[in-house]
């Protein structure tokens, strides 16, 4: 399992330099495939400015999740509001990486990526 592991580690650093950063993210590699296809895109819940991120390679069509950050003054986002058709227009149905679940009784690799639909 600890090849998930890595890949979910590189796309939180990746996460963690795009969110401090959001337009430097398109200059970098994927971490699954190398592909500069890279897009950080925020959909705001509320006016106080948080909501979920997704991070994903138009490319490969894998990425990360999270279900709720606060959004940096210039990340692209979505509105408050906007529907689940205008999200999927932005968002592709890519494929997440979820952190490695050794901790959880059961979970034997099978569970470490699903496909997460809006
Ligand atoms: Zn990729």
């Amino acid at each position: 399992m600890s090849r998930e592991a890595a890949d979910w580690d590189a796309w939180m650093a990746l996460y963690a330099r795009g969110h401090e950063n959001p337009p430097s993210v398109d200059q970098e590699p994927c971490p699954n495939c190398g592909a500069r296809a890279v897009r950080l895109v925020f959909v705001e819940k509320s006016v106080t400015g948080d909501g979920p991120a997704s991070l994903w390679c138009g490319s490969c069509l894998q990425g990360i999740y999270l279900s709720r950050t606060w959004i940096p003054d210039n990340a692209e986002r979505l509105a408050p509001g906007a529907t689940p058709e205008e999200v999927r227009a932005v968002i592709p149905n890519y494929t997440v990486i979820w952190p490695d679940a050794e901790d959880e009784a059961g979970n034997e690799g099978d569970e470490d990526i699903e496909s997460h639909t809006f």
